[in-house]
């Protein structure tokens, strides 16, 4: 078949590389493996990040992208909160996102179009001209059975969630503490909490969810989710959908070389994921903590932030060089232990090499993911939006990372991050969470092998989604 004349999808992921990357990576099993064509529509703020142009250039045939018109942000304040931020680039992107749909649907044979759990305003597109709308789900079942239960939620409590005395009860999860609950939810009053409330009202309009999780993570909640939601919208658990590719990023040599020269296992890899930041005064902390545990480090760094801890997930584009923020003389003192990067690092091709033994992580899922598809056991250290909750099933369910203290006034001191980096990588509970993650990481080569649960779970949604020909 022609690439016009193979059934095609249509994707729509929100602002994010943490949004993008799964989805390319769903888009791309479908097409090798399904024999399906594929546009990626991608709204934007502005010019695109170089990481996202390398990784766009890179895409395989059969794949193509097409870059909305940037939306305009002028009227809103800094401190609007990256949930409102994400919809309304996806809002304000809709006539010329209508367009671009309109002229697929009349030269392809569109069969589906797909959005993320912040596009849900597009799926009145796939109504509109007939076409089968999904949802592709970039985090947990877990937040997936809250974002299910969410307008239920909200018209049984009416007071703010950390008022309440007990534990918030989400239908196949153990009780969630408010203060681990996603950012958006500690304030009812913010747009950010009304933004969540729209799009998981809307989420039952899919004809499908596709999960990137596996059973072995979250066994109770996916069964729980299969059950309750085996119609429209039916559950599809596909993961560890992670993006192997080498062909990623143009820093990858150094550091590769680098990371070849020290012992199997010996290098902890840090990293706050595409968007998080530290304050100045942390970053200043987990050096030093980093020197003083003696341990080979991979840093990557970006500028600091005292405001918010997602300061470059929308503004990536700083031209200050982040590695002047490092205490004084730090770079001289660990030189040869370790390897500072700067803003961006070649993540799964660092965790997947043999002398990454421990990865400092934010808790984003897709790092998640990448952790247990390379069997590094981690230390978590969430940020923001879903992080403290996926930090929670890490630490106290899936045992296979270590938590770091921190003090009343929001830091991670310099003592506790040494004593927790030289705990991961060298002591008795490193060794126990390691053990650990390599049996996740041998569950997730299971669920992906010929006749394993996601591996079905992907051929079955093939098979609905061929059968979608308009
Ligand atoms: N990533 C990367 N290099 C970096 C930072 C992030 O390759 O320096 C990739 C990472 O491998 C993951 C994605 O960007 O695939 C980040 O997604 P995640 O869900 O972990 O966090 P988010 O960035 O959405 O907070």
């Amino acid at each position: 078949l022609t690439q016009s004349q193979k059934p095609h999808i249509v994707m729509l992921p929100t602002p994010g590389m943490g949004h993008l990357i799964p989805l390319v990576e769903f888009a791309k099993q479908l097409i090798l493996q399904h024999d399906f064509s594929i546009t990626i529509i991608l709204p934007t703020d502005g010019p695109i990040s170089k990481s996202q142009n390398t990784f766009l250039s890179s895409l395989p045939s059969g794949l193509n992208y097409r870059l909305l018109p940037p939306v305009n942000f002028d009227d809103l304040s800094d401190d609007v909160l990256i949930e409102t931020r994400i919809s309304l680039t996806i809002t304000r992107s809709l006539s010329s996102l209508r367009e671009v749909f309109e002229s697929l649907v009349k030269s392809h044979r569109v069969v589906a179009f797909v959005v993320d759990l912040f596009g849900t305003d597009a799926f009145d597109l796939a109504n509109e001209f007939n076409v089968s709308p999904y949802m592709f789900y970039t985090t947990t079942a877990t937040m997936l059975s809250l974002d299910l239960y969410f307008p239920e939620l909200d018209q049984t409590v009416s007071c703010e969630y950390k008022d309440l005395q007990e534990p918030v009860c989400i239908p196949g999860c153990r009780p969630i503490h408010a203060k681990d609950l996603p950012d958006p939810l500690h304030d009812r009053k913010d747009d950010a909490y009304k933004w969540v409330l729209h799009h998981t009202k809307r989420f039952k309009m899919a004809h499908g969810i596709i999960l990137n999780s596996f059973i072995d993570l979250e066994p109770e909640t996916i069964k729980y989710l299969q059950e309750a939601y085996n119609n429209r919208p039916k559950i599809y658990s596909i993961g560890p959908l992670v993006l192997m590719d080498k062909k990623f990023d143009d820093d990858v040599s150094q550091c590769l070389t680098w990371l070849d020269k020290q012992p199997r296992g010996s290098v902890v890899y840090i990293s706050f994921g595409s968007g998080g930041t530290l304050s100045h005064e942390q970053i200043i902390e987990l050096a030093i903590g980093l020197e003083m545990s003696g341990q080979r480090f991979l840093l990557v760094i970006r500028c600091p932030n005292d405001r918010i801890p997602n300061g470059t997930y929308f503004n990536n584009q700083n031209s200050t060089n982040p590695l002047d923020f490092l205490p004084n003389g730090f770079l001289e003192r660990t030189k040869g232990l370790g390897l500072v990067l700067a803003n961006w690092a070649p993540q799964v091709q660092i965790l997947s090499h043999v002398s990454v033994g421990g990865f400092l992580t934010h808790c984003g899922w897709n790092s998640i993911l990448e952790s247990i598809v390379c069997g590094v056991p981690l230390i978590a250290w969430p940020l923001f939006a879903d992080q403290r909750t996926n930090a929670v099933m890490l630490i106290e369910d899936l045992k296979v990372a270590l938590k770091p203290k921190i003090h009343d006034n929001g830091i991670v001191g310099r003592s506790e991050i040494s004593e927790v980096v030289k705990e991961l990588m060298e002591g008795e509970e490193g060794k126990e969470v390691c053990i650990r993650m390599k049996e996740l990481k041998d569950a997730a080569k299971k669920v992906l092998s010929e006749d394993g649960s996601s591996t079905k779970a992907l051929d079955e949604l093939a098979f609905e989604l061929k059968k979608c020909v308009t």
